[in-house]
């Protein structure tokens, strides 16, 4: 019998080595084959896809809360995928997961994700790569459900693979999971809304507390499909042409 080795699933969040939803991911990725962790040393969350340029990077041996190695970062979580690709792993991973995060990444919260960032940064690099988000932002949410999703999802990319350029974003509702579905991005954003106060200097500063306003509503929006308790997949591209307008515009004499 060939010895095959078991596939090689590379992990990063955004909320740090040491947040519960990063355990829960490695705990059901490890049924799959062997783990390696490389996450941020802190919390990274809404950093997006930020590398860092201007200062040096360091990798330390960490424990995570349940006591498996990992390896933290002092950097975003693009940095921790691009640093693990380039000098960190003995072999190049067969799948890369980003997550669980605590707060959904679905609609225009892709794009602040760091989270997703590292799962889009993998994609860049070659390799087949998927985010999971809990809806639930609380440290101490129920995270089965996440993690069944999470495991569905593996289960489908070490068998079928992803295109070229495909990343796939998984977000699930808190507690047991009910149904996972196929979804797009809904348009969606935040309408800012600063806390203005006044520090001990009796200096001006401000707090963001923006406001969540869903500009779409549809049976395969992911913002929706979630807001009906089931939990979504939405492959995304960092292909950012808008090809649909380059075609209404590309004969056009400028
Ligand atoms: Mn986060």
């Amino acid at each position: 019998m060939a010895n095959r080795k078991k596939p090689l699933i590379l992990i990063c969040n955004d909320d740090g080595f040491y947040s519960p939803g990063i355990q829960a991911l490695t705990e059901i990725a490890a049924k799959f084959g062997d783990i390696k962790v490389i996450a941020p040393d802190r919390q990274q969350s809404a950093v997006g896809h930020s590398i860092t340029i201007s200062t040096p990077l360091r990798a330390n041996k960490v424990k995570m809360q349940s006591g498996i190695d990992a390896i933290a970062i002092n950097g975003t979580p693009a940095d921790c995928i691009k640093l693990a690709h380039d000098k960190l792993l003995d072999r190049k991973p067969d799948l890369v997961l980003s997550g669980i995060n605590h707060g959904s990444n679905a609609g225009i919260n892709i794009i602040y994700s760091g989270t997703v960032s590292a799962a889009t940064e993998a994609t860049i690099l070659g390799y087949p790569a998927i985010a999971v988000s809990c809806a639930e932002f609380g440290e101490d949410a129920d995270l089965s459900g996440c993690q069944e999703a999470a495991a569905r999802m593996i289960e489908y990319v070490l068998k079928n693979g992803l295109p070229k350029g495909i990343t796939l974003n998984v977000n699930a509702p808190a507690g047991p999971l009910k149904d996972l579905i196929w979804t797009k991005q809904a348009d969606s954003r935040y309408v800012e809304e600063y806390d203005g106060r006044v520090d001990p200097f009796n200096r001006p500063y401000y707090w963001m507390t923006g406001k969540f306003e869903l500009l779409e509503n549809g049976n395969d929006l992911d913002v929706s499909v979630l807001d009906q308790g089931k939990a979504t997949v939405t492959p995304i591209q960092y292909d950012l042409t808008a090809h649909a307008f380059f075609d209404m515009v590309k004969t056009v004499k400028i």
